[in-house]
């Protein structure tokens, strides 16, 4: 077989393909693809125009008819009602948002040099890197634009939920740009566990208390019964939307699951659609991972527009953890998207509303249900979906920290360990494929989950196999009925 000899130490076999790629290219040592502030994409790109059949509406729990504006105006402003249900192909990003994105956008495209060598494989293994925001991750490229849509209505402050405290981060990060008040719930074991998200939260002038708390009616009642209660995402959503809704000029923010969510995120897609147009590459297979789907939807989306206009056909994958495989062992069904039952009823992959995923490192990995969007692409063929075990992921991420020197945070790890077990079939069936991962923040504030790692005290999930499939089944038998 022809060896194709890239630069000391990289060498690729192959056919004369490897050489035409590659020729393209302006240097192949090279690993860092970046854009120009001047060249940063201006519009969100919305999926929904583009797709075969449009999702299904999310349900008044009360009524069983679709929500209508006036059902969501309590909580949200009409700038995002209207993209969470808009059909436009793209929304042009306000000049106040851009400006905010320039801070740190366009992020790096970074070639995985040293990771491949590592690896001996001919794959050529691309990652965008979110991890250069303020709050270290994707959850800024929404927390700024939902920021400002809330200031632009005479909103003062906002309230959200947090659990690992990424979210928490990136909202009291964009309130402090625009000069809202923000007031955040963090998930109790996670206040008590992760104390530098908490001072970070601080920091960028937020308030933060451990949900549940005696400030709001849905905190007492949990502390009444259960006074050591170490909270869930679903109390803490709960406790945010509560305050949000007794006050005129108080709104909330959620940092996921959400069609306009998705959308805001889609920036990373499009940066990186530019970055691969100089490098002269398409990829092959794209990986992410997946909680509520908004940094895999926002990197992938504007692949999926061109692989429906037929212009590349790569192979999208998420990537969930074992233990909340709300993809891969859900059921596609009516839900609430929180615990206590407050939310409109939304049609997604879930493993019911009242599944209580095990307490793996991966925080921002732990939410019952998936997207209503990405699971209607998912029904529909376009992408693929698979799960893996935490230790397995650390693995991985202590590999691509050894190699390319990013610690990244727990929740890509787990796209990094797809990333690598493709590469590893690439060497083994000689395929180069193209490989592009969603690095989608660091986990410099996540290393005790590292300690643990390294220290051989971590394990994959204290569920048995079938004692998710028993959990899942015994949750999914309590989905709510839809009126009507
Ligand atoms: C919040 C978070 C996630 C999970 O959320 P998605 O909406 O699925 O992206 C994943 N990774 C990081 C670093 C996060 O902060």
């Amino acid at each position: 077989m022809q060896q194709t000899r890239l630069h000391p130490g990289v060498s690729v076999s192959g056919p004369g393909d490897v050489e035409r790629k590659w020729s393209t290219m302006t240097d192949p040592r090279q690993r860092k693809v970046l854009l120009d502030e001047s060249e940063m994409p201006t519009r969100w790109y919305n999926v929904i125009h583009d797709l075969p059949t449009p999702p299904a509406p999310y349900l008044h729990p009360g009524t069983g008819q679709p929500v209508g504006p006036d059902d969501l105006a309590g909580l949200f402003p009409m700038a995002l009602i209207e993209q969470e249900v808009s059909t436009e192909q793209y929304v042009d990003i306000p000049a106040e948002v851009l400006d905010v994105y320039r801070l740190w956008r366009p992020s790096p495209l970074y070639r995985a040099l040293s990771l491949e060598r590592a690896l001996n494989t001919p794959a050529r293994i691309y990652y965008k890197y979110e991890g250069v925001s303020p709050a270290g991750s994707h959850k800024p490229n929404t927390a700024v634009p939902q920021a400002f849509y809330n200031a632009q209505a005479g909103i003062r402050k906002l309230t959200t939920e947090t659990g690992a405290g990424q979210w928490g981060t990136a909202l009291a990060f964009a309130c402090a740009q625009y000069g809202l008040e923000c007031e955040v719930w963090q998930v109790r074991a996670s206040y008590d566990g992760k104390p530098y998200r908490k001072i970070m939260i601080e920091t960028f002038g937020a308030t933060i208390h451990p949900s549940p708390s005696d400030l709001t009616d849905a905190g007492r009642a949990v502390l009444e019964e259960h006074p050591d209660s170490p909270g869930s995402l679903g109390i803490a959503i709960s406790e945010a939307v509560e305050t949000a809704a007794q006050s005129p000029t108080t709104n909330y923010a959620l940092g996921s699951v959400l069609n306009h969510v998705l959308m805001h995120q889609t920036i990373i897609g499009e940066e990186a659609l530019l970055q691969f147009a100089k490098v002269g590459e398409t990829p092959d297979v794209i990986i992410g991972c997946t909680g509520g789907g908004s940094n895999f939807g926002g990197l992938s989306f504007p692949f999926l527009r061109e692989k429906l206009a037929g212009r590349m056909h790569p192979v999208i994958r998420a990537v969930e953890p074992a233990s909340c495989p709300s993809l891969t062992q859900g059921v596609f069904a009516y839900d609430f998207g929180d615990t206590a039952g407050m939310t409109p009823l939304m049609k997604m992959h879930t493993l019911g509303h009242d599944f209580i995923p095990d307490p793996i490192h991966a925080g921002g990995l732990r939410y019952h249900g998936m997207s209503p969007l990405l699971s209607h692409v998912y029904e529909e063929g376009l992408i693929e979906a698979t799960a893996k075990k935490q230790k397995e992921c650390f693995a991985a991420g202590v590999l691509f920290a050894r190699t390319e020197g990013i610690v990244p945070a727990p929740e890509p790890t787990h796209a990094l360990a797809e990333t690598i077990a493709e590469a590893e079939r690439c060497t083994e069936t000689g395929e180069e494929k193209v490989i592009l991962t969603a690095l989608c923040g660091h986990g410099h504030l996540d290393l005790a989950a590292y300690d643990s790692y390294l220290s051989g005290t971590m394990t994959d999930h204290s569920y048995e196999e079938h004692e998710i499939s028993d959990a899942v089944a015994a949750a999914l038998r309590k989905l709510p009925t839809i009126p009507g």
